[in-house]
Protein backbone atom coordinates (compact mmCIF):
# COMPACT_ATOMS: atom_id res chain seq x y z
CA UNK A 1 0.00 0.00 0.00
CA UNK A 2 1.36 3.30 -0.87
CA UNK A 3 2.13 5.88 1.77
CA UNK A 4 2.27 3.41 4.86
CA UNK A 5 6.23 3.61 4.82
CA UNK A 6 6.78 -0.04 5.63
CA UNK A 7 8.47 -2.11 2.85
CA UNK A 8 6.07 -5.03 3.10
CA UNK A 9 2.11 -4.42 4.16
CA UNK A 10 0.99 -8.58 4.70
CA UNK A 11 2.93 -11.61 6.08
CA UNK A 12 5.38 -11.82 8.86
CA UNK A 13 7.78 -10.01 6.43
CA UNK A 14 5.89 -6.67 6.96
CA UNK A 15 8.35 -4.19 8.78
CA UNK A 16 7.57 -0.84 9.56
CA UNK A 17 9.36 1.70 9.90
CA UNK A 18 7.48 3.56 13.26
CA UNK A 19 4.70 3.38 15.23
CA UNK A 20 2.59 5.29 13.07
CA UNK A 21 3.02 3.83 9.64
CA UNK A 22 2.16 0.34 11.83
CA UNK A 23 -1.07 2.52 13.44
CA UNK A 24 -1.70 3.46 9.53
CA UNK A 25 -1.95 -0.11 8.27
CA UNK A 26 -3.88 -1.01 11.41
CA UNK A 27 -6.72 1.14 10.35
CA UNK A 28 -6.70 -0.12 6.92
CA UNK A 29 -6.15 -3.85 8.01
CA UNK A 30 -8.89 -6.47 6.61
CA UNK A 31 -6.75 -9.97 6.87
CA UNK A 32 -8.99 -10.98 8.85
CA UNK A 33 -12.97 -11.27 9.14
CA UNK A 34 -13.02 -8.64 12.23
CA UNK A 35 -11.52 -5.76 9.94
CA UNK A 36 -15.21 -5.80 8.70
CA UNK A 37 -17.20 -6.15 11.62
CA UNK A 38 -14.99 -3.48 14.24
CA UNK A 39 -16.31 0.17 13.70
CA UNK A 40 -12.50 1.57 14.77
CA UNK A 41 -9.12 -0.25 15.02
CA UNK A 42 -7.36 0.15 18.05
CA UNK A 43 -3.81 -0.32 17.22
CA UNK A 44 -2.64 0.64 20.95
CA UNK A 45 -1.47 4.30 22.89
CA UNK A 46 1.19 5.32 24.20
CA UNK A 47 5.21 6.51 24.11
CA UNK A 48 7.54 4.91 21.78
CA UNK A 49 10.28 4.74 23.94
CA UNK A 50 8.13 3.42 26.76
CA UNK A 51 9.95 0.95 29.48
CA UNK A 52 6.59 -0.64 29.61
CA UNK A 53 4.40 -2.40 27.68
CA UNK A 54 0.95 -3.61 28.57
CA UNK A 55 -0.74 -6.04 26.20
CA UNK A 56 -4.58 -7.25 26.92
CA UNK A 57 -6.98 -9.34 24.74
CA UNK A 58 -9.03 -7.35 22.00
CA UNK A 59 -10.83 -4.43 22.28
CA UNK A 60 -14.36 -3.91 23.82
CA UNK A 61 -17.50 -2.22 22.59
CA UNK A 62 -15.65 1.06 24.65
CA UNK A 63 -12.72 0.48 22.41
CA UNK A 64 -14.33 -0.47 19.48
CA UNK A 65 -16.04 3.17 19.56
CA UNK A 66 -13.12 5.24 20.73
CA UNK A 67 -10.55 3.42 19.58
CA UNK A 68 -8.18 3.40 22.11
CA UNK A 69 -7.10 0.77 24.56
CA UNK A 70 -8.67 -0.38 28.03
CA UNK A 71 -11.09 3.01 27.80
CA UNK A 72 -14.29 1.37 29.68
CA UNK A 73 -14.34 -0.68 33.06
CA UNK A 74 -11.39 -2.72 33.15
CA UNK A 75 -9.31 -0.06 31.94
CA UNK A 76 -10.40 2.36 34.68
CA UNK A 77 -9.45 -0.35 37.16
CA UNK A 78 -5.92 -0.99 35.21
CA UNK A 79 -5.53 3.10 35.42
CA UNK A 80 -5.97 2.46 39.41
CA UNK A 81 -3.52 -0.34 40.04
CA UNK A 82 -0.73 1.79 37.49
CA UNK A 83 -1.33 4.29 40.26
CA UNK A 84 -1.07 2.20 42.51
CA UNK A 85 2.53 1.38 41.95
CA UNK A 86 3.24 4.86 41.12
CA UNK A 87 2.60 4.95 37.15
CA UNK A 88 0.47 6.50 35.20
CA UNK A 89 -1.17 5.95 31.61
CA UNK A 90 1.83 8.23 29.70
CA UNK A 91 4.68 5.94 31.12
CA UNK A 92 3.20 2.92 29.62
CA UNK A 93 2.56 1.41 25.57
CA UNK A 94 -0.92 0.12 25.79
CA UNK A 95 -2.32 -2.46 23.04
CA UNK A 96 -4.11 -5.74 22.98
CA UNK A 97 -3.64 -9.21 21.24
CA UNK A 98 -6.16 -8.21 18.29
CA UNK A 99 -6.65 -4.43 17.37
CA UNK A 100 -10.20 -4.87 16.14
CA UNK A 101 -13.23 -6.01 18.34
CA UNK A 102 -14.72 -9.90 18.49
CA UNK A 103 -18.17 -9.45 17.72
CA UNK A 104 -20.10 -9.16 21.34
CA UNK A 105 -16.90 -9.61 23.22
CA UNK A 106 -16.00 -13.56 22.32
CA UNK A 107 -12.93 -14.67 22.79
CA UNK A 108 -10.35 -14.30 20.03
CA UNK A 109 -10.28 -16.92 17.59
CA UNK A 110 -6.81 -18.63 17.22
CA UNK A 111 -6.86 -17.48 13.00
CA UNK A 112 -7.62 -14.29 14.19
CA UNK A 113 -4.53 -13.86 16.86
CA UNK A 114 -2.47 -15.49 14.28
CA UNK A 115 -3.61 -13.06 11.54
CA UNK A 116 -3.21 -10.21 14.04
CA UNK A 117 0.34 -11.09 15.67
CA UNK A 118 2.88 -9.61 13.16
CA UNK A 119 1.34 -5.57 14.42
CA UNK A 120 2.34 -7.13 17.70
CA UNK A 121 5.70 -8.52 16.94
CA UNK A 122 6.65 -5.27 15.22
CA UNK A 123 5.40 -3.40 18.45
CA UNK A 124 7.44 -5.12 20.51
CA UNK A 125 10.69 -4.52 17.95
CA UNK A 126 10.03 -0.88 17.49
CA UNK A 127 9.20 -0.13 21.37
CA UNK A 128 11.82 -2.79 22.87
CA UNK A 129 10.08 -2.75 25.54
CA UNK A 130 11.87 -3.88 29.08
CA UNK A 131 9.44 -5.52 31.03
CA UNK A 132 6.04 -6.33 29.39
CA UNK A 133 2.93 -6.94 31.61
CA UNK A 134 0.56 -9.79 29.88
CA UNK A 135 -2.91 -9.26 30.96
CA UNK A 136 -4.83 -12.45 31.01
CA UNK A 137 -4.47 -15.98 29.60
CA UNK A 138 -5.23 -14.99 25.80
CA UNK A 139 -2.37 -12.58 25.91
CA UNK A 140 -0.05 -15.23 28.01
CA UNK A 141 -1.31 -17.79 25.37
CA UNK A 142 0.17 -15.45 22.42
CA UNK A 143 3.76 -14.52 24.22
CA UNK A 144 4.34 -17.37 25.78
CA UNK A 145 3.47 -20.39 24.40
CA UNK A 146 3.90 -23.17 25.75
CA UNK A 147 4.86 -21.93 29.73
CA UNK A 148 2.41 -22.55 32.64
CA UNK A 149 -1.28 -21.37 32.69
CA UNK A 150 -2.30 -17.87 33.94
CA UNK A 151 -2.81 -19.34 37.49
CA UNK A 152 0.54 -20.96 38.04
CA UNK A 153 2.21 -17.99 36.30
CA UNK A 154 0.93 -14.48 37.70
CA UNK A 155 3.09 -12.81 39.52
CA UNK A 156 5.98 -14.67 38.05
CA UNK A 157 8.55 -12.96 36.01
CA UNK A 158 9.94 -14.95 32.67
CA UNK A 159 12.67 -14.08 30.61
CA UNK A 160 12.28 -14.10 26.97
CA UNK A 161 15.00 -12.54 24.19
CA UNK A 162 16.45 -10.08 27.18
CA UNK A 163 12.83 -8.96 27.69
CA UNK A 164 11.02 -9.49 31.31
CA UNK A 165 7.42 -10.72 30.59
CA UNK A 166 5.30 -10.42 34.29
CA UNK A 167 2.18 -12.31 33.31
CA UNK A 168 -1.00 -10.69 35.61
CA UNK A 169 -4.74 -11.81 36.08
CA UNK A 170 -6.79 -9.58 33.37
CA UNK A 171 -8.46 -6.80 35.08
CA UNK A 172 -12.00 -7.23 33.08
CA UNK A 173 -11.36 -10.87 34.90
CA UNK A 174 -11.27 -9.77 38.49
CA UNK A 175 -13.88 -7.62 37.75
CA UNK A 176 -16.38 -10.29 36.62
CA UNK A 177 -14.54 -12.56 39.56
CA UNK A 178 -13.74 -10.40 43.11
CA UNK A 179 -12.30 -13.33 44.26
CA UNK A 180 -9.20 -12.51 41.49
CA UNK A 181 -9.06 -8.68 42.96
CA UNK A 182 -6.98 -9.62 45.81
CA UNK A 183 -4.03 -11.86 43.96
CA UNK A 184 -4.39 -8.99 40.96
CA UNK A 185 -3.37 -6.50 43.64
CA UNK A 186 -0.25 -8.64 44.33
CA UNK A 187 0.41 -9.61 40.78
CA UNK A 188 0.82 -5.16 40.97
CA UNK A 189 2.85 -5.31 43.46
CA UNK A 190 5.19 -8.04 41.84
CA UNK A 191 5.91 -6.16 39.39
CA UNK A 192 6.50 -2.97 40.95
CA UNK A 193 9.14 -5.10 43.16
CA UNK A 194 10.65 -6.18 39.86
CA UNK A 195 10.77 -2.48 38.70
CA UNK A 196 12.69 -1.00 41.50
CA UNK A 197 15.07 -3.81 40.75
CA UNK A 198 15.59 -2.94 37.60
CA UNK A 199 16.27 0.52 38.61
CA UNK A 200 18.51 -0.01 41.66
CA UNK A 201 20.69 -2.50 39.17
CA UNK A 202 20.74 0.53 36.68
CA UNK A 203 21.62 2.76 39.14
CA UNK A 204 24.60 0.84 40.52
CA UNK A 205 25.72 0.27 36.72
CA UNK A 206 25.81 4.01 36.28
CA UNK A 207 27.52 4.64 39.39
CA UNK A 208 29.79 2.23 38.61
CA UNK A 209 30.20 3.71 35.19
CA UNK A 210 31.07 7.06 36.53
CA UNK A 211 34.99 7.86 37.30
CA UNK A 212 36.28 8.46 40.33
CA UNK A 213 36.19 12.23 40.87
CA UNK A 214 39.86 13.27 41.58
CA UNK A 215 41.08 14.66 44.77
CA UNK A 216 40.36 18.84 44.15
CA UNK A 217 36.93 17.78 43.27
CA UNK A 218 36.15 15.74 45.78
CA UNK A 219 37.52 18.66 47.74
CA UNK A 220 34.78 20.97 46.10
CA UNK A 221 32.37 19.04 46.66
CA UNK A 222 32.69 18.43 50.30
CA UNK A 223 34.78 21.08 51.59
FE1 LIG B 1 -6.28 -6.95 10.90
FE2 LIG B 1 -5.86 -7.65 13.43
FE3 LIG B 1 -8.03 -6.24 12.78
FE4 LIG B 1 -7.85 -8.79 12.03
S1 LIG B 1 -7.94 -8.03 14.16
S2 LIG B 1 -8.49 -7.08 10.75
S3 LIG B 1 -5.64 -8.99 11.61
S4 LIG B 1 -5.89 -5.56 12.61
N1 LIG C 1 -9.95 -5.56 27.61
C1 LIG C 1 -8.86 -5.77 26.85
O1 LIG C 1 -8.25 -6.82 26.89
N2 LIG C 1 -8.43 -4.79 26.09
C2 LIG C 1 -9.03 -3.62 26.03
O2 LIG C 1 -8.55 -2.76 25.30
C3 LIG C 1 -10.16 -3.40 26.84
C4 LIG C 1 -10.61 -4.40 27.61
Amino acid sequence: MPGLRSRHTMGPGLDFVDLPSLSAAVHQCRKCPLGHSRTRAVPGVGPSDARIMIVGEAPGQNEDLQGEPFVGAAGKLLDQLLRGIGLSRGDVFITNILKCRPPGNRDPQPAEAEACSPYLEQQLRLIKPEVVLVLGRHALARLLPGYESISRLHGKVVVKNGVSYIPVYHPAAALYNSFLMGPLELDFKAVKTHLDRVEERRQVAAALATPVPKPEEQLTLFG
